[in-house]
């Protein structure tokens, strides 16, 4: 789904990574590693179009997302892509439900669905009946599960996570991982910069930035998934 090729990032005659090579599929979640300050986050960025590259190309679906047009950009955000952040991300003084809600309004089709396809979600990351409940009395793990949610409901085909466990307890990690994994089931590509090793380890491709110029690893991945890609 996408092609990333021969990317590369510079800042002044500061090569951060270069030529990057890497295919990110549909049905796959696959794992950006490397240490503190190797680039995760800025390569994640260049694919979410909030930074740019210095040279290369990345194709989504055959087209150069990193030459696109502000109309295209924000189509590409808003049909395409969700966010996961390690601070994840919600609007404080407002309820799940309308954090929720945000996730939803670009998207005409699902407006009719949005209470059900609310409360759904919100099951299913185990917050059934807090709709009404404000962000900010809830702890950092359950943010998270909210931030999940909000991406369940978005549906996006894209999705890039920062750290997302950097700051939860094991069993909140564990939730972000299945949800993130029953996503990329779904046909949804996931990728997720980490430092976690359980969390690259749930990974099917793990692609070390700070080694940029080695290909990714290719982790055990089922057969029926290779062949959507
Ligand atoms: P990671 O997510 O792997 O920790 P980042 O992508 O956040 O790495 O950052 C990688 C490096 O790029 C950092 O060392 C940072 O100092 C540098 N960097 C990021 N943005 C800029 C910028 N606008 N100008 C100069 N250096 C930058
Ligand atoms: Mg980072």
């Amino acid at each position: 789904m996408i092609h990333v090729k021969k990317l590369s990032k510079s800042f002044g005659d500061r090569a951060l990574w270069s030529e990057i090579d890497l295919k990110i599929n549909r049905g796959e979640m696959t794992a950006l590693v490397g240490p503190s300050g190797s680039g995760k986050s800025t390569l994640l960025n260049c694919l979410g179009l909030l930074d740019s590259p210095s040279t290369g190309a990345i194709l989504y679906e055959g087209q150069d997302i990193t030459q696109f047009s502000k109309r295209e950009v924000r189509l590409f955000r808003r049909e395409v892509l969700g966010y996961l952040f390690q601070h994840y991300a919600l609007i404080e003084n407002a309820t799940l439900e309308e954090n929720l809600e945000v996730a939803t309004k670009p998207r005409r089709a699902l407006r009719n669905k949005t209470r059900t396809a609310i409360a759904e979600a919100l099951d299913r990351v185990g917050l059934a009946g807090r709709e009404k409940d404000k962000i900010h009395y809830l702890s950092g793990g359950e943010q998270q599960r909210v931030a999940l949610a909000r991406l369940i409901v978005q549906q996006p085909a894209l999705v890039l996570a920062d750290e997302p466990t950097a700051s939860l307890d094991h069993a909140n990690t564990a939730m972000v991982v299945d949800t993130l994994r029953e996503m990329s089931r779904d046909g949804c590509a996931v990728v997720i910069a980490t430092h976690d090793d359980g969390v690259r380890d749930a990974c099917d491709v793990v692609f070390a930035v700070h080694e940029a110029s080695v290909t990714s690893t290719r982790r055990t991945v089922p057969e029926e998934l290779v062949s959507q890609s």
